[in-house]
C-alpha cells in the first residue's frame, strides 16, 4: 500500500494524528508529517479511518496489494 500525505493541503486539524498517532503527527508548523520509517507494520484500518476524516483531502492511501501482504510505501509530498 502506499500512504500520501500532501502537507501543502493539511489545515492541521490533527484528525489523522486523531485517527493513528503512530503513524501521523504534527510538525513545528502544525501541518502534518509521517512518523513511520518505511516497510515498518502500520494499522491499515487506522489509515483507512485517518483518510476518511482529514477534511482537506490532503491524505491518500493506494491500496496495491491485500492488507495482510503488507507491503507498503510511504510518500510525504511537499508543498
Ligand atoms: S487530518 Fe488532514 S488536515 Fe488534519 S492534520 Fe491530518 S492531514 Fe492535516
Amino acid at each position: 500500500m502506499e500512504i500520501k500525505a500532501q502537507r501543502g493541503r493539511c489545515i492541521g486539524s490533527g484528525m489523522c494524528v486523531h485517527a493513528a498517532p503512530g503513524l501521523f503527527d504534527h510538525d513545528e508548523d502544525g501541518r502534518v508529517q509521517l512518523v513511520t520509517e518505511r516497510d515498518s507494520p502500520v494499522d491499515i484500518d487506522a489509515v483507512r479511518e485517518a483518510v476518511a476524516l482529514c477534511p482537506s483531502r490532503a491524505l491518500s492511501l493506494s491500496e496495491h496489494r491485500a492488507p495482510d501482504e503488507v507491503r507498503k510505501r510511504i510518500d510525504l509530498i511537499a508543498g
